[in-house]
């Protein structure tokens, strides 16, 4: 590998470039998990996560990658052969999907084509044929990472609620969370899933779970085994500041900072500055000649663009000619999409410039790697990010 100068590009969706301040903050000497210099850190992180999911209820911290995030949704609601309905709207919820087997549940799957998000209208035949309410659960990727889709959770909740069904609404956020305009109260989302290493600009070892009361509820009769993952004694030790377990202590501070940034940039305009890379992004994607994945204006993904290449192209070589000649990582197709899919992941920790640097390292490398494109497309993007 060519020798490496300046700083490398890490642009896939997710792990995202985490700031130095957040570096440092996890640099500082581990402190006693059970004394009041940590009970004190645990209370007001607890507190300032709230806004970030939108709830006013519990958010759930665990010391694992988001898999286990998933895991704790699925075995604190429900018992074992409940039905589940599961969008396939990607990589992402047919592994979600599959563990729900692999727990003991019945998934139900919508099948997708990966370029759009989980349809309102099959919802609402799934549920209308559903009289006996044997569907405990709904299962929605509100961004589906491996395609750079957003699934309209708004209009899923209102399925539920003009179709009278109980079933639960949990939503896997994890690329989305601290990105995306999310409302878990709002939404009427009982369990929201998350993890650390994407919009929240922590590196990864950290997942959520925010659970609404209906949540809380359904876990008192749940009968699938539980122990680790267990709320309760999450809930009940947080009270207090602590955890039944050893916490990941310097990921906690990291995260305290990660959201003291937050709150510093404002919700709001860190929504709209994904937005409009993503705008910018596929400006250039489209001035290149190429095609967005996502097929539905509707549900472009703020947080990563996937791009199509042309037929007989391998977009594993691109992303090879890109990291090895401009040292920048980009997303490999997943599942279905490998070869002919990469992503781009402009999410997090990243602003105009990183995000023009970025475009101009994929024209170059499509170039080297024979893809025709038109070079207008670099020029696309810089309009959008230089528009007033
Ligand atoms: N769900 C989504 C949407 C993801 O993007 C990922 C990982 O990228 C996961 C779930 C799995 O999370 P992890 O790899 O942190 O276990």
């Amino acid at each position: 590998m060519t020798p490496r100068t300046g700083r490398h590009f890490l642009q896939i969706p997710g792990p995202t470039n985490v700031p130095d301040q957040v570096l440092r903050a996890m640099a500082a000497p581990t402190i006693d998990h059970r004394g009041p210099e940590f009970a004190a850190l645990t209370l007001r992180l607890l507190h300032q996560l709230k806004p970030v999911f939108g709830t006013s209820g519990p958010v759930v911290v665990y010391p694992s990658s988001g898999t286990g995030a998933w895991e704790a949704a699925l075995v604190n609601t429900l018992s074992p052969d409940d039905r589940v309905l599961c969008f396939e709207t990607g990589h992402f919820a047919t592994l979600w999907a599959q563990m729900a087997t692999a727990l003991g549940l019945r998934p139900d799957i919508v099948p997708g084509d990966w370029r759009h998000g989980a349809d309102p209208d099959e919802l609402a035949r799934r549920l209308t044929a559903d009289t006996r309410h044997t569907i405990k659960a709904v299962c929605v990727v509100h961004n589906e990472t491996s395609t750079g889709v957003t699934s309209r959770i708004p209009e899923i909740r209102r399925v539920l609620d003009d179709s009278g069904h109980p079933a639960l609404l949990l939503v896997d956020t994890i690329s989305s969370l601290g990105s995306l305009d999310y409302r878990h109260d709002a939404w009427g989302v009982d369990v929201t899933v998350a993890g650390s290493q994407k919009g929240l600009m922590l590196p990864p070892g950290l997942s959520f779970n925010a659970v609404s009361d209906k949540a809380l509820a359904a876990a008192r009769t749940a009968r699938l085994p539980k122990s680790f993952w267990d709320w309760e004694p999450v809930i009940a030790a947080n009270q207090r500041g602590f955890f039944p377990y050893t916490p990941a202590t310097n990921l906690l501070y990291g995260l305290s900072e990660a959201l003291d940034l937050l709150a510093a940039e404002g919700l709001d305009e860190i929504y709209a500055r994904h937005a409009r890379h993503a705008r910018a992004t596929r400006a250039a994607v489209r001035g290149w000649g190429l095609e967005v994945l996502c097929a539905d204006e509707r549900e472009h993904s703020g947080s990563l663009t996937g791009v199509l290449l042309p037929r007989g192209h391998d977009a594993d070589k691109v992303r090879e000619i890109i990291l090895e000649r401009y040292d920048m990582s980009l997303g490999a197709g997943l599942g279905k999409l490998a070869g002919t899919v990469f992503r781009i992941g402009h999410l997090g920790h990243f602003n105009d410039l990183t995000l023009a640097g970025t475009l101009a390292g994929v024209q170059m490398g499509l170039g080297l790697a024979g893809v025709p494109v038109d070079p207008a497309g670099l020029g696309a993007a810089l309009e959008v990010l230089g528009a007033p």
